[in-house]
């Protein structure tokens, strides 16, 4: 973090970028975005411009792909477009395109809990998934087993607070603030969790 605070002084975020090990991706996926009602689109739009800004504090944004982008999300998303990326087919494609054969998969139904032995990967993969109507249990599994049929080495995570996936917030955002905070600042899980909550 040190580290980061010095360079944040006078670099730009791309530079400070290229001083860094390389960063990974944080990928949202939008495999389920048919499932959902248009309020509950609507919503995930808004949870995604929201990881932005979360992103483009600590980083530069562009570490943010939106996978199985279709043209609805494209014109239903309010945020800036041409400062994320987006990939409007399969999230195992984008990863071959990047070099990328092994990702975290963050899952409230995996049974390893997330650690810093994790933080090394290339991406994270966080379920575009809004969960108003009860009718999407089960689905981030989903998203892994199609990952794992397209030949990517999945390790399935999920973040407990003291001990436990109750109590964890289970936005979008949310999420990927919990890891960030534990990544860049190097919090621990219960802190993190509770800093979201
Ligand atoms: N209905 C989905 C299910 O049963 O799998 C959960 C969707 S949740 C609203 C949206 C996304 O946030 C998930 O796909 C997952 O990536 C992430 N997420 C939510 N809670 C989590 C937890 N406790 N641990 C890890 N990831 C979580």
């Amino acid at each position: 973090l040190c580290m980061v605070d010095k360079f944040e002084m006078v670099l730009s975020p791309d530079e400070l970028r290229s001083k860094l090990p390389e960063w990974p991706y944080f990928v949202i996926d939008l495999y389920h975005w048919d499932r959902h009602t248009q309020k509950e689109k609507g919503k995930i739009c808004l949870q995604v411009s929201q990881s932005y800004g979360l992103l483009r504090d600590y980083f530069t944004g562009r570490e943010l792909a939106v996978t199985w982008a279709n043209d609805e999300f494209k014109s239903m998303f309010h945020g800036p477009l041409d400062r994320i990326t987006t990939y409007d087919g399969p999230t195992s494609e984008f990863l071959r395109e990047n070099g990328i054969d092994e990702v975290v998969l963050l899952d409230p139904w995996a049974e390893e809990v997330l650690s810093e032995k994790d933080f090394g990967v290339k991406a994270f993969i966080i379920g575009g998934i809004v969960d108003t109507g009860g009718n999407k249990k089960k689905t981030t599994p989903k998203i892994g087993e199609e990952l794992e049929r397209a030949g990517v080495k999945v390790r399935r995570r999920k973040i407990v607070l003291r001990g436990d996936v109750v109590g964890v917030p289970d936005r979008i955002n949310r999420i990927l603030g919990i890891i960030l905070k534990m990544m860049v600042e190097g919090k621990s899980m219960d802190e993190a969790v509770y800093e979201l909550q």
